[in-house]
């Protein structure tokens, strides 16, 4: 579709709609919450209904949290689009994916940004964190837009892909390095310079000048979808100052596109597809992880291990020691007086491919599975309920 403007609230709602209605194989809508003056807050989802929604990722895309960030308002719609198009068809397959085109209803009616920058509102809590507690989503894109703000603070010709600054578990800032890195070039390959921003500097700014305090970035959905379920979540900021309706457009799409593009994948130090958001304690040389024949198994299970992660012991934990150089032993301690029912998965990497002569926790034999690159092997170990107080020692020959 072609924008000629940031189109109106009502227009958005009556494309979404007329969309909808058009593409009832692969979207419906589901509404979340209303507005504080009443307006239904809708998420569409899309996905191919006729593969099992229980091997899909979960992609959770929100639009329009400001309503006075007009880029944010065309690329709702620029995203249902593509994803009816035969070139979204895998990720259709191998995804269930939600985007909630205005997420402030009220607020892009009114065209003023909207929400408390310190804390997350009501109308977030209510709709939003509702959705994620529903879904769980792996992977999060909340949009923004800036354009020549009177603040003079991001000076009118920003974009930018953002990451959390709370995502220090597991290898999570490395991950979302990598991942937005990616969104970057993509962004860059479809003509659009968009930077890497983190939400430090704001936090810095905010400590260093009371006037910016109220003007601070403020990603606390994604702060708190990320501290809920472990989701990977990442901010973006479009720009409707210097691009045309069309190019915002385009830009937003392009970045997104790549995102979705992450999720078909097998990460290369993950066993299955999808977004790799299922290192939940230690790093990549062993690590604590989400258990599950399929997708919405491992999330439910990341979702539990999550948020027991701090009984087991950071940061080292598993612990992984050299015996010698044919031989490893991971040490996995969980304190917790909660049993974690499902059971966790602990992964460890061995340097090389060398053949493995056996693999005993606490002395008895156990089943395993691998995974092999160039450089090294990843075992896989599937533990079932661990207990209170519970410790495996793992030693692997090899
Ligand atoms: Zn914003």
């Amino acid at each position: 579709m072609g924008f000629s403007s940031f189109i109106s609230y009502e227009e958005i709602d009556n494309w979404v709609e007329q969309y909808v209605n058009s593409n009832k194989k692969i979207a419906y809508v589901e509404i979340i919450g209303q507005s504080n003056e009443g307006r239904d807050i809708k998420a569409i989802h899309v996905t191919n209904n006729a593969l099992p929604i229980d091997d899909k990722e979960v992609a959770l895309i929100i639009i329009g949290r400001h309503g006075d960030e007009l880029g944010t308002r065309v690329v709702g719609p620029a995203l249902l689009e593509w994803l009816a198009s035969k070139e979204a068809k895998r990720t259709l397959d191998r995804q269930h994916i939600i985007v909630v085109p205005v997420a402030n209803p009220d607020a892009c009616v009114h065209g003023v940004f909207g929400l408390p920058v310190h804390h997350l509102s009501d109308l977030e809590k209510r709709s939003i964190l509702q959705l994620g507690e529903k879904y769980i989503p792996d992977v999060v894109m909340d949009v923004h837009s800036v354009g020549k703000e009177k603040y003079g603070f991001n000076w009118g010709g920003l974009e930018a892909v953002v990451i959390d600054h709370n995502a220090n578990a597991g290898e999570d800032r490395y991950i979302l390095q990598k991942m937005a890195g990616e969104m970057v070039n993509a962004g860059a390959k479809a003509g659009y310079p968009f930077l890497l921003h983190t939400l430090e500097p704001y936090q810095n700014l905010r400590k260093k000048t009371e006037v910016l305090s109220e003007l601070v970035f403020n990603n606390h959905v994604n702060g708190a979808l990320y501290a809920s379920f472990h989701s990977l979540t990442f901010g973006m900021e479009v720009n409707h100052f210097v691009l045309s309706s069309n190019c915002t457009a385009k830009s937003g799409l392009a970045v997104i596109k790549s995102m979705l593009e992450m999720g078909n994948h097998v990460f290369p130090w993950e066993y299955y597809p999808g977004y790799p958001n299922r290192i939940l304690s230690g790093d990549f040389l062993a690590s604590v992880r989400s258990k599950g024949k399929n997708a919405n198994e491992r999330r439910n299970s990341r979702k539990e291990i999550w948020s027991k992660r701090n009984f087991f012991e950071v940061p080292f934990n598993p612990y992984r020691e050299m015996l010698d150089d044919r031989s490893v032993k991971i040490t996995v301690k969980y304190s917790g007086k909660e049993e974690i029912a499902d059971g966790i998965t602990i992964n460890f990497r061995i340097r090389g491919t060398p053949e493995i002569k056996r693999i005993n926790m606490n002395d008895e034999n156990i089943y395993y599975h691998t995974k092999r690159d160039k450089c090294s092997t990843y075992v896989f170990l599937d533990l079932e309920t661990i207990k209170e107080n519970d410790v495996r020692e793992i030693v692997a020959e090899f």
